[in-house]
């Protein structure tokens, strides 16, 4: 069966493309112009993963988002046209699980569709031919939990908050300042040293599961991301 991915975006053009491309890639695309379209056509099918354009004329696209992932925990890539609307998918956390910014190739939009799909693992989005699919990190928003490999980890507020913002966008670098800026907000008194303090402590956790795996990674000069080549199941050590 092919996954259905649902395109909410206002520009025939841009939607005739994508529908093109993803049908040639083997995916079931369907295709709304409006958000009121959209959650009219959510109301009767569940898609793999949406695609979502920020600027529609009738509803603002994080607002869909809000109202989408009311109904659904389905996976959702934004198209965006500029920098600031950027920042506010990024920034605000609003839990997107990719973003790619105007103007894009047909092929880098089904590359991060794979790559979306791949990494969320939710039934409805994997093939009929994956087993049980693993996922390494968990996060649980609601318990405010994360496992590693199955295991609960012991975390404090900023160190939950700091994995949980890595393992949303895995392979992603992020600067000290965003991630101060995403875990700590408005703390006064947060400096670049509280997130590599925070970074070691998490490490240091994550050891204790897996020791002879760095699931962060540094970046020199730049940040740290969380690693996209972890084994699916924990090495024996
Ligand atoms: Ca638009």
């Amino acid at each position: 069966m092919k996954p259905l991915i649902l395109i909410v975006e206002d520009e025939p053009g841009i939607a005739d493309t994508l529908q093109y491309a993803l049908r040639t890639e083997g995916f079931e695309p369907a295709w709304c112009a409006t958000g009121e379209a959209a959650l009219a056509w959510l109301a009767q099918a569940v898609p793999a993963l949406v695609i979502l354009d920020v600027g529609l004329p009738d509803v603002n696209g994080f607002d869909l988002f809000k109202r989408l992932r009311e109904r659904a925990d389905v996976p959702v890539v934004f198209l965006t046209a500029r920098g600031d609307e950027i920042d506010r998918v990024v920034g605000l956390e609003l839990g997107a699980d990719d973003y790619v910014a105007k103007p894009f190739s047909p092929r880098e939009l089904v590359a991060r569709v794979r790559s979306v799909l791949r990494r969320s693992a939710r039934p409805a989005a994997a093939g009929a031919t994956d087993a049980t699919p693993t996922r390494v990190f968990e996060v649980d928003d609601d318990r405010r939990t994360v496992r590693f490999y199955g295991r609960v980890l012991d975390l404090s507020r900023y160190e939950f908050g700091l994995l949980r913002a890595l393992a949303r966008r895995p392979g992603h670098v992020f600067t000290r300042d965003v991630l101060l800026g995403l875990v700590w907000g408005d703390a006064t008194e947060s400096l670049d040293r509280t997130v590599d303090a925070h970074v070691k402590t998490v490490r240091a956790k994550l050891k204790v599961v897996a020791p002879t795996l760095e699931p962060i990674r540094t970046h020199r000069g730049v940040g740290y991301a969380l690693a996209e080549d972890l084994p699916a199941a924990l090495p024996s050590s």
